[in-house]
This record gives C-alpha cells, sequence and structure tokens, in this order.
C-alpha cells in the first residue's frame, strides 16, 4: 500500500510510514531551474515539469528534503496541511508518463 514509487502512482496515495509533510513549490518564486527534479531520488520521483510550471506531486513525496538545499531561490517549502487544501489534479497527468523523468 503505497510502499514503491509504482504502488503509489497506482493508487494515487502517500507511504503511510512517511512522516514529513510533503512539499511544494511556491510558483511565484521559482525561476524553473529544474534542480531541484534533478536531486528527487528515482525510488521517489516526486518533481515534474508540469507545463511552463515545476510541480511537486505530494503523494510522491516523502519530505526527505534532498531537493531544499539546492534551490537557487529557496522557494520550496513544507505542505503540512496538503489533503485539506489540495493541488490542481492535473499534476496526475505527469506521473508514469511519457513526460516522467524516473523512469
Ligand atoms: S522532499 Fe525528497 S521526495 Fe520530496 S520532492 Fe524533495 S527530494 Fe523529492
Ligand atoms: S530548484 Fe527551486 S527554482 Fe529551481 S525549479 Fe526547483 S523549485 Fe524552482
Amino acid at each position: 500500500m503505497g510502499a514503491t514509487r509504482a504502488e503509489r502512482i497506482d493508487l494515487r496515495q502517500r507511504n503511510p510510514k512517511w512522516k514529513n509533510p510533503p512539499l511544494f513549490i511556491d510558483m511565484s518564486t521559482c525561476i524553473n531551474c529544474d534542480a531541484c527534479l534533478r536531486h528527487c531520488p528515482e525510488q521517489l520521483g516526486a518533481i515534474f515539469n508540469h507545463g511552463i510550471d515545476v510541480v511537486i506531486v505530494p503523494e510522491l513525496c516523502s519530505g526527505c528534503d534532498k531537493c531544499l538545499p539546492v534551490c537557487p531561490v529557496d522557494c520550496i517549502h513544507p505542505f503540512a496541511d496538503w489533503e485539506t487544501t489540495g493541488y490542481p489534479i492535473e499534476w496526475w497527468e505527469e506521473p508514469g508518463s511519457s513526460n516522467d523523468p524516473y523512469q
């Protein structure tokens, strides 16, 4: 249940064992450099180019924070209330697609 990336994509479900909240990218500050995307571990694979935006799919983000130190403009932040706030469902067009950089 959400233990592997493939399961998380199929079920659209986070690994329930993850304690840290997922992160989100403040798009008003992001300069679309893709540094974070390249540093997200392959087995997590949570960051995508979605049109002109760089986005983090919360169900795929463990909150490992590996993307944080590489962001040149410090625009990646915790998204503690992601389940109540929600995010654009269109972001799910990317995981597992031909635009998925982690497969
Ligand atoms: S916190 Fe970890 S899993 Fe989440 S987007 Fe950053 S590098 Fe990827
Ligand atoms: S590293 Fe920061 S500025 Fe670069 S794409 Fe990621 S969030 Fe945007």
